[in-house]
């Protein structure tokens, strides 16, 4: 059983994290982000004073093992106590690596609306492809939540990641291991997440619609951690891991073909669904969100070659994995081929 993650929320929350963490009796910290604009409307080091021990802005998509072990090399010259990741899954990613190989605790300080920071799933990449796994040393001791950290968010990160989250709502309302708290806390991410992305897109700067997301986000991360995934993230998995495409976009596009496939198989989820998003069939209305959202890129423009889709085929099917329907390897293709 993982330690339970402490949660602070609010806007402004960012400017305790110094004395939070002194409060968790840890006084070093080692600061991972993916530096350039990323989270930092504020700098960590002004932030956090003398407790920041060193800070590595160099994390990547899909945490790549080389960025990994540069990171670590940094983490152990520092003498830190604690990591803190500021910024999104790529940040937080790299967090969960660290904090599992050295067993230290981590905080994450989320700038977009990936979940990650509430789960105990991490993802590694190397040249065999992507490993996940979840293990209780890589879930956040601590997690911050400062909306004004968000509003530089761009529109299109914002957009996919809430739309990645959204992800993590579906599968848990179809998970072989739902139950009924895990359903309500999906139902309930789905609809925050509905109503507010719309709202963050059409005026980035609206802080009761980011902060709504962030909420839907946080809800989104906690149900997937609950839940088994299903086919989507199977398949998404596999289009980051071996074809690196790009995350959350492939998760946005990805998604309602999946719950398409899944409809007949899953009537109650899907019911639940369309309820909680507002539309009146489940898989139309997340394509109808991706529309509003400005979602609207096909595979093929995030990157997959009509040449690969065999083998991601036959990756997404080698191994098993629950799924409301089963599904087989023509199955995948037409997932994949249908739309573009
Ligand atoms: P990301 O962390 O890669 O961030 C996307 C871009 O936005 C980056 O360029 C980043 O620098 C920038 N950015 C982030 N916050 C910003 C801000 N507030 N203002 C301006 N720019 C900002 O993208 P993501 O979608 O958050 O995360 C994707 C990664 O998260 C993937 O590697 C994925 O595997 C992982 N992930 C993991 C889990 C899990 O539970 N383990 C869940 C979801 C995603």
């Amino acid at each position: 059983m993982s330690e339970h993650t402490l949660v602070s929320f609010g806007p402004g929350a960012a400017l305790e994290l110094r004395a939070e963490i002194h409060t968790l009796g840890l006084h070093r910290a080692f600061v991972v982000t993916t530096g350039g604009r990323s989270a930092a409307q504020i700098d960590p080091r002004a932030l956090l004073g003398d407790a920041c021990a060193d800070m590595f802005s160099g994390a990547r998509e899909h945490v790549p093992s080389a960025t990994v072990a540069a990171a670590l090399e940094r983490f152990t010259a520092s003498n830190a106590d604690v990591c803190i990741a500021i910024g999104g899954g790529s940040a937080i990613g790299l967090g969960k690596a660290i904090a599992r190989r050295v067993g230290v605790p981590l905080v994450a300080v989320p700038t977009t609306y990936s979940g990650s920071e509430m789960t105990s799933i991490w993802g590694e990449t190397d040249d065999a492809g992507k490993q996940t796994g979840r293990d209780p040393l890589a879930k956040p001791r601590l997690v911050v939540y400062d909306v004004t950290l968000t509003l530089g968010l761009p529109v299109a990160e914002s957009a996919a990641s809430g739309m990645n989250a959204m992800a993590h709502a579906v599968e848990a309302l179809y998970a072989a291991n739902a139950t009924d708290e895990t359903r309500t806390i999906a139902d309930e991410a789905a609809a925050l997440l509905a109503q507010s992305l719309p709202a963050v897109v059409a005026s980035p700067s609206n802080i009761d619609a980011r902060t709504t997301a962030l909420r839907g986000a946080h809800l989104a991360g906690r149900a997937l951690d609950a839940s088994a995934m299903g086919l989507h993230h199977r398949i998404c998995h596999v289009l980051g891991g071996t074809f690196r495409m790009p995350h959350a976009r492939t998760h946005a596009v990805v998604l309602p073909r999946v719950v398409a496939f899944n409809t007949t198989a899953a009537p109650d989820a899907m019911a639940r669904l369309s309820r909680a998003i507002g539309q009146p069939e489940a898989a139309a209305g997340l394509a109808t969100l991706n529309q509003l959202l400005g979602i609207r890129m096909t595979l093929r423009e995030l990157g997959l070659r009509q040449a690969d889709i065999d083998q991601v085929a036959d990756e997404v099917t080698a191994t098993p994995y629950p799924n409301p329907r089963t599904v087989t390897r023509d199955d995948v293709r037409a997932i994949l081929l249908s739309g573009g």
